[in-house]
């Protein structure tokens, strides 16, 4: 592997060239292996010992230590699916490293790899046309628990697949703005030391900060909420004004005039009709003490990103000046709670009245678990929003693939001379999908996608893996969103193209860091 991914030299033409397709074909066969419900994990370990273990495509490139160029064009495309649906990012490796390992066999016949590169686009704009075609216009919350549950198979959140599919259909539907889903609006908390089915949607925020002061109460119901981006402290004088101070009377006053600052603070608190404090910066330990007094609830040091969630769910304003701050600024929520055990504390800011922003508590027994399965929920909220953006799905299990690779074929035979050639690689690397899914669950590949074509002569059917059958996998419930297969293919050509394309491998001065 280090010899294909990490080693590289300045190489020219054909070289360079097989170079490149040598490092695609390892990045593929390095990630062919997770695909589908029956795939493998990968285990990453640094050099410091963290561990890793995932299914995810995108996270197992992300983390891996590679420096081949060709290889880092090739993550950066898993990026790029990660970054557009969050899912498919194995399918889109294995299809470019497919791609490259087919150009190969053409390259070695002496076609050009111009010629190459169009009947590739050829293909990859009829097999965007054949997608179009074959898709299901839905989004249905049955369909989209179903996107959300074929995302999630054969990852560590299998077995609660339908709880937490079930939670991020919810929590979509909660925090879509007519058609504008901003996947950020949920958060996900992780909590370890319990199991997966106790996970729940809170219709609010969960912080890990804990309550400031002791003598503060651990709950409130109906809070009235002020949010601040400024501090309830006053800073320590400067330097020179404290150089002029030569007396204790001179300190005293100092001190004095703190307090009353302080103080005044508290009041506007007050007098706004707020009961809970919720700021991204400090309290001094005085102004802790008086809101204590009071019976007021106060949480410092908030993140920029917790504070917009919470501005968000309980529709309060953050307030930048106390001058400013008003009862119309307030935030509510049903209940602020603190709970506390052994491992961790965690506020939740919870019932909040028409939430624009949620948090999907994930429980689960320990931080690797929790990590894996976070990243699972990541995909699905990606595949469920996709498919809330266009309204388009597909089969899962191989059907659009195969049916890709059906009518590519076909076309093919309009096409003349070589650029044929190319749209018939094309059309076969569509088939690594499908049969490495059968592969990964000990099935006779070879079996399934020749029973695959020929009932595809007259049938729309797939390989479903829980019954190990050919058949109609929507009707099964395997369903994905069409943009993850657009998406895949796409970022597939684009990198093979790309790489097609080079004929010379230099090793260029470095470009000085600013
Ligand atoms: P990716 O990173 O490409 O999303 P996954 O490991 O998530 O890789 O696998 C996705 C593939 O698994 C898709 O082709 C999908 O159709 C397929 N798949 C999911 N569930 C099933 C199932 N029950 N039977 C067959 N194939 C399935
Ligand atoms: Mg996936």
């Amino acid at each position: 592997m280090a010899e294909k991914l990490g080693d590289y030299s300045q190489t020219t033409g054909k070289t360079a060239q097989m170079n490149n397709i040598n490092a695609a074909k390892e990045l593929s066969r390095i990630v062919k292996t997770t695909l589908g419900p029956k795939g493998m994990d990968k285990m990453l370990v640094d050099s410091n010992g963290h561990i890793t273990i995932t299914n995810d495509g995108y996270t197992i490139l992300d983390e891996m230590d590679i420096s081949h160029p060709a290889a880092k064009m090739i993550i950066e495309i898993s990026k790029t699916q990660e970054a557009e649906i969050g899912d498919g990012t194995t399918s889109a490796v294995m299809l470019a490293g497919k791609l490259l390992e087919n150009a190969e066999s053409l390259i070695n016949k002496n076609i050009h790899p111009t010629v190459i590169c169009k009947g590739y686009l050829l293909a990859s704009k009829k097999a965007k046309e054949i997608i179009k075609k074959i898709s299901i216009n839905e989004s249905s919350d049955e369909v989209l628990r179903k996107i959300a549950m074929t995302s999630m198979t054969g990852k560590a959140a299998e077995d609660s697949r339908e709880l937490l599919s079930s939670l991020i259909v919810q929590a979509i539907n909660k925090v879509k703005d007519g058609d504008l889903i901003e996947i950020g609006r949920i958060k996900i908390q992780k909590v370890t030391g319990s199991t997966i089915e106790k996970s729940e949607l809170i219709e609010g925020v969960t912080l890990e900060q804990t309550i400031a002061h002791e003598g503060m109460p651990r709950n409130i119901k109906n809070p009235q909420i002020a949010l601040l981006d400024i501090g309830l402290e006053i800073k320590n004088p400067e330097m020179e004004v404290m150089s002029q101070v030569s007396t204790p009377e001179q300190l005293e006053a100092f001190r004095n005039a703190d307090i009353s600052g302080i103080k005044s603070m508290v009041d506007k608190v007050l007098e706004s009709g707020a009961n809970v404090i919720l700021t991204q910066k400090g309290i001094d330990d005085l102004a802790l003490h008086q809101l204590a007094k009071k019976g007021i609830i106060a949480i410092r040091r908030i993140n920029k990103y917790d504070m917009d969630q919470l501005s968000r769910a309980t529709g309060g304003r953050v307030v930048s000046s106390i001058d400013e701050l008003t009862k119309k600024d307030l935030g509510t929520s049903g209940s602020i709670r603190e709970v506390k055990n052994k491992e961790s504390s965690l506020i939740y800011i919870e019932k909040c009245a028409n939430p624009k922003a949620v948090t999907l508590l994930v429980h689960s027994s320990t931080e690797h678990i929790s990590a894996e399965i976070a990243r699972a929920i990541t995909d699905g909220i990606g595949d469920v929003t996709s498919a809330l953006n266009d309204n388009q799905v597909v089969p899962g299990g191989g059907t659009v693939e195969m049916i890709i690779s059906k009518e590519l074929r076909e076309y093919a035979r309009t096409l003349s001379g070589r650029e044929q050639l190319a749209v018939e690689k094309f059309a076969k690397a569509m088939e690594f999908i499908p049969e490495t899914l059968a592969e990964n669950a000990g099935l006779d590949s070879i079996n399934v996608i020749t029973e695959l074509k020929q009932r595809l002569e007259n049938e729309t059917v797939g390989l479903n893996l829980f019954t190990e059958k050919i058949e109609d996998t929507y009707l099964a419930g395997i369903i994905e969103p069409s943009k993850i297969k657009t998406q895949a293919i796409n970022s597939a050509v684009e990198v093979a193209v790309m790489l097609l394309r080079v004929d010379d491998l230099l090793l260029a001065k470095n470009v000085p860091e600013n």
